[in-house]
C-alpha cells in the first residue's frame, strides 16, 4: 500500500538494520508534525531543490556512463563531481544549503540502485523496484536526510535545530526514547512538515507471553484471529473514508486547469491525509495488542498487489493490511515474537480446523458450516484463522528443524487456486 499523500507512516519508513541469523538490529522511525516559520519554509524549500539537482545530476552522470559503455561512476567520484560542480558557477548555490544534505542525496541514489539490483535479483521482498527515477518538483513528497554529521540538534527548549534552516518548532506527540542516528524533513501533498527520526530499537520492550495468534485477513471483517475475536475497521474511519471518496467524486467534476481543480485537488490531498493518520493510529493500536498478547503471530502471506488488481482492489488497499502485516512483523521483532507469514494458497477456509477434513469450496456467502466429518460448526473466518494458526506452527516447527511430519491437515500448496475466489 502505497499512499502518496500521507504522511510519512512509521512502516512504510520502517529502516530496518542489519539482519542476519545471529542477530536482530531495529530501527525504527518516530514521526512528529513540525511546524517551520515561511522564512523557514523557504530554506527548507531550498534544500529541497538543491537535494533533488544533486540526486539528478549522478543518476544523469550514471545513465551517462551507462549508455557510453564507460565503467560505473563510483561514490567517491560522484561525491568528487559534486564538490567540483559546487565551484562552478551555475551550481554554486549548492553551497548554501548543509553539505550533508548532499551527501545524503548521493546516499538516496545508491539506496535506490542497491533495491533495484537487489530486486532484479530476486533478494528483496514486498513491491518490485524499478530503476532510480529522476526527481521533480512536482512530486508529492519532498524530502531531505540530516544525519548526526550534520549537527542537528533537539534544543533545551524542544525545537529541532537544522543547520542552515533554524530552530523548527516541533509537536512532540510522544516521547523520543534514544537519541536519533539522523532526521528527515518532509513535505507532503498536503503542505505539511515532518521529521522523521530514526531510532535504535530496544530489546524486549514487550512483557512474555504464552498464546499463539493466527490470523485471517477477512472479507467482512478487517481481520478475525484465531480466538475468535474479530477486528472490524471503525466508523470513524470508515466515515473518513466515505468523505474521502465523496472529495474524489467532486475533483473528478472539476474542470481541467480551472482553479476550481486545483482547491478540489488541495481539499483531497488533505482528507486523504487525514484518513492516513486516521487509519495508522488505529492499525496501531490494534497491531501492538495482539503482539502484546501472543508469543507467535502468523499471518496469511497475502499477496495485497495481486489482490489489488481483481475487483476487490478498492477494499484491500482501504483495509490496509499490508501496513498492518508490516506493523505487526517489526513490532514482534522488536518483542521478541515469532511472526510468519504462511503459505497463502492454502485453502484454509476449505479445512476442518478441528479434524482436518477438506470439506470443499463454499460460496463466499456461506459465513457458518458444519463439518460433515465430525459436527464441528464453524463460523468461516474464525476456522480460517484457526488453520492459518495450525499452518504457521508447522512452518515455525519446520523452519526450527523439527521432526515434523507432512501434516495431513492442510491440502497442498497450490491446490484450489486462488482462496478467496470460490473457496
Ligand atoms: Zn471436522
Amino acid at each position: 500500500m502505497r499512499e502518496e499523500h500521507a504522511v510519512p507512516s512509521g512502516v512504510d519508513n520502517l529502516a530496518s538494520g542489519h539482519s542476519n541469523k545471529y542477530s536482530m538490529k531495529v530501527q525504527l522511525r518516530y514521526n512528529y508534525r513540525i511546524y517551520p516559520s515561511p522564512r523557514q519554509q523557504q530554506a527548507l524549500a531550498r534544500a529541497f531543490g538543491c537535494a533533488r539537482v544533486v540526486f539528478n545530476d549522478a543518476l544523469a552522470d550514471r545513465q551517462a556512463a551507462l549508455k557510453a559503455g564507460l565503467p560505473y561512476p563510483t561514490d567517491a567520484e560522484l561525491s568528487a563531481r559534486l564538490t567540483a560542480a559546487k565551484a562552478t558557477q551555475e551550481r554554486a548555490w549548492l553551497g548554501e544549503v548543509s553539505a550533508v544534505v548532499l551527501q545524503q542525496a548521493l546516499a538516496d541514489l545508491n539506496a535506490a540502485y542497491r533495491n533495484f539490483f537487489a530486486s532484479l535479483k530476486g533478494d528483496r521482498n514486498g513491491r518490485k523496484a524499478g530503476p532510480p527515477r529522476f526527481r521533480s518538483r512536482k512530486d508529492r513528497r519532498q524530502a531531505i536526510r540530516f544525519t548526526r554529521n550534520a549537527r542537528f540538534a533537539v534544543t533545551p527548549g524542544g525545537k529541532l535545530r537544522l543547520p542552515r534552516i533554524g530552530d523548527v518548532p516541533v509537536r512532540w506527540s510522544r516521547r523520543l526514547p534514544a537519541v536519533p542516528s539522523s532526521v528527515t524533513v518532509i513535505r507532503d501533498a498536503a503542505g505539511r512538515y515532518f521529521a522523521s527520526f530514526v531510532v535504535q530499537a530496544s530489546e524486549d520492550l514487550v512483557p512474555e507471553a504464552d498464546a499463539e495468534t493466527g490470523i485471517d485477513l477477512g472479507l467482512t471483517h478487517f481481520a478475525v484471529l484465531s480466538d475468535g475475536r474479530k477486528i472490524a475497521s471503525p466508523k470513524f474511519l470508515r466515515r473518513a473514508e466515505g468523505k474521502l471518496r465523496k472529495a474524489q467524486k467532486a475533483l473528478s467534476r472539476k474542470a481541467k486547469g480551472s482553479r476550481n481543480r486545483d482547491k478540489a485537488r488541495a481539499r483531497v490531498a488533505r482528507v486523504h491525509a487525514k484518513v492516513a493518520d486516521c487509519r495508522r493510529d488505529w492499525l496501531h493500536k490494534e497491531s501492538t495488542r495482539i503482539i502484546r498478547e501472543s508469543q507467535a503471530v502468523y499471518v496469511e502471506d497475502l499477496c495485497v498487489a495481486g489482490l489489488a488488481r481483481t475487483r476487490l482492489g478498492k477494499a484491500v488497499h482501504d483495509a490496509g493490511w499490508s501496513a498492518f502485516t508490516a506493523m505487526l512483523e517489526y513490532k514482534a521483532r522488536k518483542g521478541g515474537r515469532e511472526f510468519r507469514r504462511t503459505g497463502r494458497f492454502e485453502p484454509t477456509s476449505q479445512v476442518c480446523s478441528a479434524c482436518g477434513v477438506r470439506d470443499g469450496p463454499k460460496p463466499l456467502s456461506v459465513r457458518v458450516w458444519t463439518c460433515a466429518a465430525c459436527g464441528t460448526v464453524h463460523d468461516r473466518d474464525v476456522n480460517a484463522a484457526r488453520n492459518v494458526l495450525a499452518l504457521g506452527r508447522r512452518e515455525s516447527l519446520n523452519a526450527r528443524g523439527g521432526q515434523v511430519r507432512p501434516a495431513a491437515v492442510l491440502a497442498p500448496a497450490g491446490e484450489a487456486g486462488s482462496r478467496r475466489g470460490a473457496a
